[in-house]
């Protein structure tokens, strides 16, 4: 009787000995599985830039994967600046939303005023400052024209808001697949090859977007014009998304290539910008959205430069792996570009309401 109480005994502390044991195995093997790895390391699927050599996440746990967004990796301020500017989208379709005026959405875009008898269209620079952008006597001949637009506006006539919405949600709904893509994409193979054509796919959605508000708000008047220049951006839009969910395409190989249509799409925009400035040669406000769109485009070839050179990390592989690499100044530009094509399109739509009615 006393032999066997020992020998359970015994049972149960081997038990649990080896309880312990694999407990600890798997610590051991969880605290490896979120282990940050470098490059060379890597499976040959996640590796795209062999000039970032350490941090790199390798499919961790989903559940690590998506609480990594609060630790130091090297997609750490891919996942942020992305989300930082997702979040100010947000914060622009809140305030569209409530607001009634179109024109009072960004501070430093203010609707037209009235002086005396003369409109005289001000912006406001980033300290509050009013500067007349225009002087006087350019604007003498549209001074008529100036109070019909006065009255249209107190007449309440309130152009579409909706080319408006569909950039706004483009340009989240990029923001947040680009953020989604860096958080998730190292998890698996099947996550990588799926996120990263999302967010392809998001970029190419963001830049038809952007065409719809200012091609509606200029071509207003104009039915066919407007009917085919969105139709067009439309269609290439289409296809460049269904170009990039080949999966051949994702890969390293072809990182040029992406760049370059991205860019294209982007850049077809000449031809209705050269359309409008003759449409509406010596309207003032049309000129200005204009600078702001090649501000835009400036600012998208930049990134676009970055995307593909992979400067600064080709010139010292290793020292921007967690700050400073291509990638993160790419998506820094292309927040920007987006932030300044909204003044842009604000600007066109404060033109479009203030302009008579087509007759
Ligand atoms: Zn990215």
């Amino acid at each position: 009787m006393h032999n066997r109480t020992a020998s359970r005994r015994k049972v149960e502390l081997v038990d649990s000995c080896l309880e312990d044991r694999k407990q600890e195995k798997d610590k051991e093997k969880k605290k490896f599985e979120r282990r940050l790895v470098k490059y060379d390391d890597l499976p040959e699927y996640l590796r795209d830039n062999e000039f970032i050599l350490d941090y790199y996440r390798c499919e961790w746990p989903l559940k690590d994967v998506f609480l990594s967004v609060f630790s130091w990796h090297n997609e750490t301020l891919n996942i942020w600046t992305h989300l930082v500017g997702f979040l100010i989208f947000v914060g622009l379709m809140v305030m569209s939303s409530m607001g009634e005026q179109l024109g009072g959405l960004i501070t430093n875009v203010s609707r037209a005023r009235v002086s005396g008898q003369l409109m005289t269209p001000m912006i406001k620079d980033f300290n509050g400052s009013d500067h007349d952008i225009f002087p006087d006597s350019q604007l003498r001949h549209i001074s008529h024209q100036s109070d019909f637009q006065v009255q249209e506006v107190n007449g309440y006539e309130v152009i579409p808001k909706w080319p408006w919405f569909v950039f706004l949600s483009g340009a989240m709904g990029c923001l947040v697949c680009s953020s989604l893509s860096h958080l998730l994409a190292c998890h698996s193979k099947r996550f990588n090859l799926f996120f990263w054509r999302l967010d392809y796919a998001g970029i190419s959605l963001m830049i038809v977007c952007s065409f719809f508000a200012p091609i509606y708000y200029t071509f207003y008047c104009n039915p066919y014009s407007r009917l085919f220049y969105l139709t067009f951006i439309t269609v290439v839009g289409i296809l460049a998304i269904i170009t990039l969910l080949a999966p051949a395409l994702s890969s390293p190989r072809f990182r040029s290539f992406r760049a370059t249509l991205f860019l294209t799409m982007g850049f077809s925009g000449v031809v209705p910008a050269a359309h409008a400035v003759v449409l509406h040669w010596g309207h003032p406000h049309v000129f200005i959205s204009l600078s702001y769109e090649l501000v835009m485009g400036f600012l998208y070839a930049a990134g676009a430069a970055f995307y593909t050179s992979r400067i600064p990390e080709r010139w010292k592989p290793g020292t921007f792996d967690i700050v400073g690499h291509s990638h993160q100044i790419f998506h820094v530009f292309v927040v920007l570009a987006a932030i300044v094509h909204s003044v842009a399109t604000l600007i066109i739509m404060d033109f479009r309401q203030g302009s008579p009615t087509c007759v």
